[in-house]
């Protein structure tokens, strides 16, 4: 029992170190974006209902890169940290600030009624960069460019307020620089674009101009394919082929995925059931689902429909759902999955560590696999943090019995530092992209 408790405690320092990790940026210990993304949230929840508004400024340093390019990365990292503090020190503690990327800050601040307060913080990030930095020999100087939107009146969700703070910060470079400008719905010239996307959306599923491909994701050790993504691409009529991250969201926001969706289930299940006729064994099929889906109280019923459609069984697919979305509506994602579950559909976490869910939590959801987001990856041969978490996230993945997939890996060295790690699958360039059915030589 010593030993037991003593590996309880190992896991629980794993876990909040992996907890912290997930949080916070490594060089300035700042929030970054998932915290911040959290804060928001909770900011609009206390707000929403009351006449309170809350600001969201996005803050971006201008010529920045210059700096970091000229003077080397050690100066640019001393100046992102004095500038964090200087920051921090501008603001009240019930605002946060967070290092999003590179030289991008994001402010949250509840502010009361008006644009009174949020331009009084704007003044105060101003003059607060104002006087020089001193770092080694230099004496640098650097001035933001700050968008600001407001909720509700910009926006009422998460995505849209970061959007539309982005958008204005644009607006401030373009106003030449060191200044602050105010969200206006006319900048949105993307909005326009989303109606056209839209309704171009809602021709390409009449006309069927959806395509699916596929990736194969293939053991570590072995090397042996264990499952092909299916991934959606639209054919567009002049421009080609078009990748879901340039509509998914549009589909999403317009109630147009759980249509595009069944086409892909479709297309999915049709091309196993020619290479089941034609002698072949294919692996199971991964399919995308997005967290709209879920709250579709029919989505079982057309995933059983067209599985049975192609007189296939549930253990022919997989179905991939974003641990963000796991985090939404806890209760309701719950029954869904464990109805799914039960039925012999295999369910993995998608894109996991960009949400900040404790693996203790995804103990709850009947989950056999877990997919280590790409961007952990792409570093993990060169940033300690990120091999911390993938290392974390596959001892704890492995204690709770579920299988890890690393997406998006592109060399060598990272599949070698994997294989050394443990991971059990990989899927990425390395391996081969995402390809049109017939380039797949199923067997
Ligand atoms: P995802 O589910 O995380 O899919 C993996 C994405 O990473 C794919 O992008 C894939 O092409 C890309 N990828 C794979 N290996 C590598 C690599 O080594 N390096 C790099 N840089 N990228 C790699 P893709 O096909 O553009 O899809 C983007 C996202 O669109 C998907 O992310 C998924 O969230 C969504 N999506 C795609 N198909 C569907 C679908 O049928 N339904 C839904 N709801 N979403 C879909
Ligand atoms: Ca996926
Ligand atoms: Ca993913």
């Amino acid at each position: 029992t010593v030993e037991l408790e003593s590996e309880v405690n190992e896991r629980r320092r794993a876990e909040n170190r992996l907890r912290y990790l997930a949080l916070h940026d490594a060089l300035t210990g700042l929030p970054n974006r998932n915290l911040l993304q959290q804060r928001i949230r909770d900011a609009l929840e206390l707000a929403s209902g009351t006449d309170r508004q809350v600001a969201v400024l996005f803050i971006d340093l201008d010529r920045f890169k210059t700096i970091n390019d000229s003077l080397g990365h050690h100066v640019g990292d001393a100046l992102l940290k004095k500038v964090a503090h200087r920051l921090t020190a501008a603001l009240r503690s019930d605002d946060t600030v967070a290092r999003i990327g590179g030289d991008e800050f994001v402010i949250v601040a509840p502010v009361g009624d008006g644009e009174e307060r949020a331009t009084g913080i704007a003044e105060k990030i101003l003059a607060a960069l104002h006087p020089s930095f001193r770092i080694d020999r230099h004496e640098l100087f650097v001035t933001p460019s700050i968008g600001i939107c407001l909720f509700p009146r910009d926006g009422s969700t998460v995505d849209s307020l970061m959007r539309n703070a982005d958008t204005a910060m644009y607006q401030a470079k373009a106003a030449g620089r060191n200044t602050y400008c105010y969200f206006q719905p006319a900048m949105n010239a993307a909005a326009d674009n989303y109606f056209q996307i839209e309704s171009n959306l809602r021709r390409a599923i009449e006309r069927d101009e959806f395509e699916v491909h596929y990736q194969p994701i293939v053991a570590v050790q072995g090397g042996h394919p264990e499952a092909l993504e299916a991934l959606v691409r639209w054919r567009h009529p002049t421009q080609g082929l078009v990748p879901p991250g340039q509509f998914i969201t549009v589909a999403e926001e317009s109630g147009l995925i759980g249509q595009i969706g069944t086409l892909v289930l479709r297309s999915a299940c049709r091309q196993v059931r020619e290479w089941l006729d034609a002698g072949y064994r294919p692996p199971r099929i991964a399919i995308n689902l997005s967290p709209i889906q879920f709250r579709d109280p029919d989505l079982i019923g057309d995933i059983v429909c067209v599985v049975e459609e192609f007189a296939l069984t549930p253990d022919h697919i997989e179905l991939e759902i974003t641990e963000t979305a796991l985090m939404q509506d806890g209760e309701l994602t719950l029954t869904t999955l464990d109805r799914l579950s039960k039925l012999g559909f295999k369910l993995s976490v998608d894109d996991f560590g960009t949400g900040y869910s404790s693996l203790a939590y995804l103990k709850r959801f009947p989950v056999d696999t877990l997919k280590i987001d790409r961007s952990f990856i792409t570093d993990m041969t060169e940033n300690d943090d990120d091999r911390a978490i993938v290392t974390a996230i596959l001892a704890l993945a492995h204690s709770l019995r579920l299988s890890v997939i690393a997406e998006g890996v592109e060399t060598k060295a990272q599949f070698a530092a994997l294989a050394s790690l443990g991971c059990d699958q990989a899927q990425g360039y390395l391996i081969s992209r995402p390809v049109p059915a017939s380039d797949i030589a199923a067997r």
